[in-house]
């Protein structure tokens, strides 16, 4: 018997088939950009197919399937999720899976699926406390203490982008202000790019996007402007690595994690000599000492959402 695992992401929908922890199947398809959350469904539904077509499995062998889902997750739950459409007012995701591919189905925070994975398979192996830090469009969290994941009395547990460290400063996409992700999101990176070059500061930010024939500033438009030396996108960088050292450094004074697993699209991009940047803007921060703490790369990269989602399935 086998299990899948979805990861709903706002640009591709990840499927993987599991037999206990051994990767038998994989999919891939592209998250409906426009429609509403039957069309998402309908392509998750493919998705499982897929997958299992790939790991040469039959529906029928499904015990369960697992779903890490963007938003807010509360028993089988989703609202709030305002990149995939139908997912910003809260519906029964487990429901509605459930009807269309025929199985019992569990839905988790997409981060906290992510820890998951790390915490059985990748850079968390080994410790029973730690936290999944996702540097992407957004800055996402996920939490595994004791060994288990840890998604609070409601679901909504782990959002660490929300951790504020400025008061009253810069607008955050969640419409607060000082948040991690108002300083180290993606999108609101791209937002105070461009009011600064409104307001005259000079960049090649979107010259290097229009060269690369990009709808948006990728995480690699970020990195080819950064290297080419453009001072605003450095200062940008600057901005968010303070914050994510600042939000990291108060999560572990609260939480007293042995590691911080950091990943997403705009992390892995810069690679190690972000993280080591990270490290040191994280430390002055850290009130137990000595300091145990370590902060590593996650190691299974795109598809460890998936994979977390289809450990939890087996839980069902
Ligand atoms: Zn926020």
């Amino acid at each position: 018997m086998v299990t899948v695992g979805i990861d709903l992401g706002g640009t591709n929908i990840y499927a993987v088939v599991l037999d206990g922890e051994e990767r038998l199947g994989r999919a891939k398809l592209r998250t409906p950009s426009t429609g509403d959350r039957t069309g998402v469904i309908d392509v998750m539904d493919a998705a499982v197919r897929d997958a299992l077509g790939d790991a040469g499995r039959d529906i029928d062998e499904v015990t369960g399937v697992g779903v890490g889902s963007p938003g807010v997750v509360m028993a089988g739950t989703v609202g709030g999720a305002s990149n995939v459409p139908g997912f910003l007012e809260r519906f029964s995701l487990a429901d509605l899976l459930k009807q269309k591919v025929g199985r019992e189905v569990r839905v988790t925070n997409d981060v906290t699926a992510a820890a998951v994975a790390e915490h059985r398979l990748g850079a968390g192996r080994g410790t029973d406390d730690l936290l999944a830090v996702h540097v992407g469009t957004g800055v996402g969290g996920g939490i595994i203490l004791g060994g288990r994941p840890f998604e609070g009395g409601a679901g909504g547990a782990g959002e660490f982008g929300h951790i504020v460290v400025r008061q009253g400063g810069a607008v955050c996409p969640c419409g607060r202000r000082g948040c991690v992700e108002a300083y180290a999101g993606r999108r609101a990176m791209t937002l105070a790019a461009e009011r600064a070059k409104a307001a005259g500061t000079s960049t090649i930010l979107f010259d290097v996007m229009e060269d690369k024939g990009k709808a948006r500033a990728t995480s690699g438009v970020f990195a080819a402007a950064y290297e080419r030396g453009d001072t605003l996108v450095a200062d940008l960088l600057d901005d968010a690595i303070e914050a994510l050292g600042a939000g990291i450094a108060s999560a572990v004074n609260l939480l007293d994690v042995d590691v911080v697993v950091l990943g997403g699209g705009f992390a892995d991009r810069f690679g190690g000599w972000f993280r080591s940047r990270v490290d040191a803007a994280m430390r002055p921060h850290l009130f137990l000492q000595p300091p145990r703490i370590r902060v590593v790369a996650a190691e299974l990269g795109d598809e460890g959402g998936a994979i977390g989602a289809a450990l939890l399935a087996a839980e069902i």
